[in-house]
């Protein structure tokens, strides 16, 4: 049998997340785009902090978190669900005690300098693959890390590092045999600032807080006991982290996408000109019809993909689909509703353009949409994936 319903916890869970929306985040919109405008952060970082602690006094932190460290570990459907609630709202908020999964791997003595701190908040990661010369062909990476004593040395340059300014430590990806590559030959380190790595922020169209940064390793010493994993296997570490949950990016674009359309509806009712709501005009309601079928498509897509993960299945080919109708769909959907909004929809007094220039990242990062037509196509072409997609 096939079944769409939610469970009533499950119910309870999204409808928990719905309120907290709504009554803690909504209310804060218009201080958020004001001090964007003035180019300050929408959030400060004590904002946030005050923000989680309220949710964790409600039993919210660490969503998909173990419970041994004191998370939530809720299923991947039921993250796909809070993550589109987060959508709905632009104001930069996500619930405290998560850590990279990837840092799950840390041997007792790392996870009580990484990872428990991590999810605790009082210390900050980010994961630095992509170089100068290696974006979407990852396998390219160039930065080394050479052994000398009982210390790597690293030289090297990463770009585009999300949270690379506040970072308290960095798990980075060097080459350690040039001859095995990405085969064995690519291992991840984690490296504290202190040991000398330098970060220089870029500009970019998007919201402040997305604000990526250069990474400059020059001769950084790192102890041998900061090898995350094994030597040799940082690229299948660097594939794990990226897969950790691509049905959770499309998920916050569906609650985006909702939000969006429901004001390009309200205004279209509103908004009269040569004598009638523009509602009424077939070019709009086609508009708000095209954008209504494609959420729908996008929901079920990325609800599938979260399931497939719940179900233990190998869910890559699935993710993909989600991520890459996620993305396309989203642009097209806030580019409607900029246009239903005519001018207005151009100001800055709207967020609508705010949702248009983050919204367009989800092109670009963690897989372009032609890398996941690659995957996706080699997937068919070799048989590896069914077009009867899940049902065989
Ligand atoms: C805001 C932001 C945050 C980011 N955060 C992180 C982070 O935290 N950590 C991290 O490591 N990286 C991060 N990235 C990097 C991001 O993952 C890369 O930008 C992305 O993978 C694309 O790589 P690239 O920019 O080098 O583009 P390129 O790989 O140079 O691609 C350029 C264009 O060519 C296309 N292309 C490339 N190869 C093919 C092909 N085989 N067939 C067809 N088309 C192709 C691409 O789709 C793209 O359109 C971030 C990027 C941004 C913009």
């Amino acid at each position: 049998m096939v079944d769409f319903s939610l469970s009533d916890t499950e119910r309870d869970i999204r409808d928990w997340v719905r309120n907290f929306v709504q009554r803690e985040l909504m209310p804060l919109e218009p201080e958020v785009l004001r001090r964007e405008r003035a180019g300050q952060r929408g959030l400060t970082k004590d904002e946030l902090v005050e923000l989680q602690n309220k949710a964790k006094e409600a039993g919210f932190w660490g969503v998909q978190t173990p419970e041994e460290y004191g998370g939530m570990n809720l299923s991947a459907v039921m993250a796909a669900l809070i993550e589109a609630e987060l959508g709905r709202t632009y104001v930069p908020f996500r619930f405290g005690g998560y850590a990279d999964n990837i840092l799950y791997y840390a041997n007792e003595e790392q996870k009580q300098r990484y990872l428990l701190p991590t999810i605790e908040g009082t210390r900050k990661s980010c994961f630095a693959i992509t170089e100068p010369g290696a974006g979407s062909d990852a396998k390219n990476l160039r930065t080394t890390a050479v052994r000398d004593g009982d210390d790597w040395v690293i030289n090297g340059e990463k770009t585009f590092i999300t949270g690379g300014i506040d970072a308290d430590f960095v798990m980075v990806f060097a080459v350690t045999d040039r001859e095995k590559g990405a085969n064995g030959g690519v291992t991840c380190f984690l490296v504290d600032r202190d040991m000398g790595w330098k970060s220089e922020p870029i500009d970019i169209m998007g919201p402040d807080e997305r604000q990526p940064a250069a990474l400059v390793f020059d001769n950084v010493r790192v102890p041998a006991e900061n090898v995350l994993g094994e030597v040799g296997n940082g690229f299948g570490l660097a594939m794990q982290w990226i897969g950790r949950g691509r049905y959770l990016l499309p998920a916050r674009a569906l609650g985006s996408c909702e939000r969006l359309v429901e004001m390009g509806a309200e205004y279209a009712k509103n908004r009269e000109t040569f004598g009638a709501p523009i509602a009424d005009r077939q070019a709009i309601q086609w508009m708000i019809a095209d954008s209504a079928v494609e959420i729908e498509a996008l929901r079920w897509l990325v609800l599938q993909a979260a399931w497939q993960v719940d179900q233990g299945m190998d869910s890559r080919h699935a993710q993909s689909i989600a991520k890459l109708f996620g993305a396309t769909h989203a642009n097209q959907i806030v580019d409607r509703v900029l246009q239903i909004h005519g001018g207005m929809g151009y100001t800055k007094e709207l967020p609508v353009e705010r949702w248009y220039r983050d919204l367009r990242l989800l092109r670009i990062f963690e897989g372009t949409d032609e890398i996941q037509r690659r995957t996706i196509a080699r997937n068919v072409l070799k048989g590896h994936a069914s077009l009867g997609g899940a049902l065989g």
